[in-house]
């Protein structure tokens, strides 16, 4: 297949008849897949309504079936088609963060959408994404649009078109190119299916920014404890890993450096994932710095194409630095972990 690729410029104000989108858009009303960019990372979209068209999204990525998909809005009118009545706390968090990057489990409504999208679960995740090109490309489809990250399972998240293009090339229908996203990991998911909510996966909008809306949440115990099952059916899966296996280690940057030189005295090229603060102490194969620590968010925002990177420099073994686990931290830390495969060094 060949992949069609469109470049808009998303600094300027996007029209209203903008013959790429118009083109996007009719590409998935014939249930094709586009990846497009979203605020967190690019996304793999296909109508949420169709079975035919949400398999093709499975198929381009390698995606386990039981692993459901975010289905994405961009009116609040089309939420009434997909669910239930919103449950209070949901309402409040819809009026404080969307468009945003949080995603709310909420009750399906039965034959609103493909099954495929929701793996038969009787729940359905929903965002509206901030971003001008997503929403313009889902309100010109009239469609949900099921839309999970554009990238082969098991990979890190795209937050550039090029990383899209890398897995997906020849496998989908399109790419709209709209620039590097903003965030940089994908959004927080909260299940408001039960009374209180449940944090499912760290994300965008942080734990703290959720409860000083609506007070205290859970946590599912799954992100944190190996031996529990996580509610969200694809928080089990290893993910966001480089080819060369990484550890995190919890030590000093002077620690770190003395663990790198006895692999390397043991014959491995090994790279290090790192900040701007610490990025002179090192002396690696591969010393990749990756935003500030000092600003959490810079993190986060080069934390996959960081990771990506590590691949084209063949190193045998990659050592992490740890970061704290709050704001976008938590989330961090969180994928952090699943491409080292728990792999800690204390
Ligand atoms: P991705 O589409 O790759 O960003 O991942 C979406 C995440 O949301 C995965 O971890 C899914 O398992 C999770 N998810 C989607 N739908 C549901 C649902 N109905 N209940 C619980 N988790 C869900
Ligand atoms: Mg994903």
């Amino acid at each position: 297949m060949k992949t069609k690729r469109w470049f808009v410029d998303v600094t300027d104000e996007l029209s209203t008849n903008d013959p790429q989108i118009a083109q996007a858009a009719a590409l998935l009303r014939e249930n094709e897949v586009v990846a497009f960019p979203t605020e967190t990372v690019y996304g793999l979209g296909a109508n949420a309504k169709s079975t035919d068209a949400v398999k093709k999204i499975y198929e381009a990525k390698g995606r386990p079936s039981d692993n459901p998909l975010i289905v994405h809005i961009a009116d609040i009118s089309q939420l009434d088609d997909l669910t239930g009545p919103a449950p209070e706390k949901a309402k409040t968090l819809i009026k404080r963060f969307w468009p945003g990057a949080l995603t709310l489990i909420l009750p399906c409504k039965p034959g609103a959408l493909s099954p495929r999208v929701t793996a038969g679960l009787e729940t359905v995740a929903i965002r509206m994404p901030d971003h001008p090109l997503a929403l313009a490309l889902i309100r010109e489809s009239g469609l949900p649009i099921a839309a999970p990250s554009a990238n082969l399972s098991g990979k890190p998240s795209p937050t550039k078109a090029e990383h899209v293009a890398y897995d997906l090339d020849g496998r989908i229908a399109g790419i709209m190119d709209g620039g590097p996203t903003g965030i940089g990991v994908e959004s927080t998911v909260l299940s408001c299916a039960g009374d209180i909510p449940v944090l499912l996966r760290p994300g965008g909008i942080t734990k703290e920014q959720i409860e000083a809306e609506i007070g205290p949440i859970l946590v599912d115990k799954g992100l944190s404890d190996q031996n529990e099952k996580p509610i969200s059916p694809g928080m089990k899966y290893t993910h966001y890993a480089p080819t060369a296996p990484l550890a995190i280690c919890e030590g000093s940057p002077e620690r770190i450096q003395h663990l790198i030189q006895e692999y390397q005295q043991g014959g491995r090229r090994v790279g290090v994932l790192t900040t701007e603060e610490n990025a002179g102490v090192y002396s690696a194969d591969y010393v990749k710095s990756c935003g500030r620590r000092a600003q959490l968010e810079t993190v986060a925002a080069e934390l996959y194409d960081a990771l990506r990177s590590f691949d084209e420099k063949k190193v045998d073994f990659i050592i992490s630095e740890s970061f704290p686990d709050t704001g976008v931290g938590l989330a961090i830390m969180n994928r952090l972990m699943k491409a080292a495969g728990g792999r800690v060094i204390r």
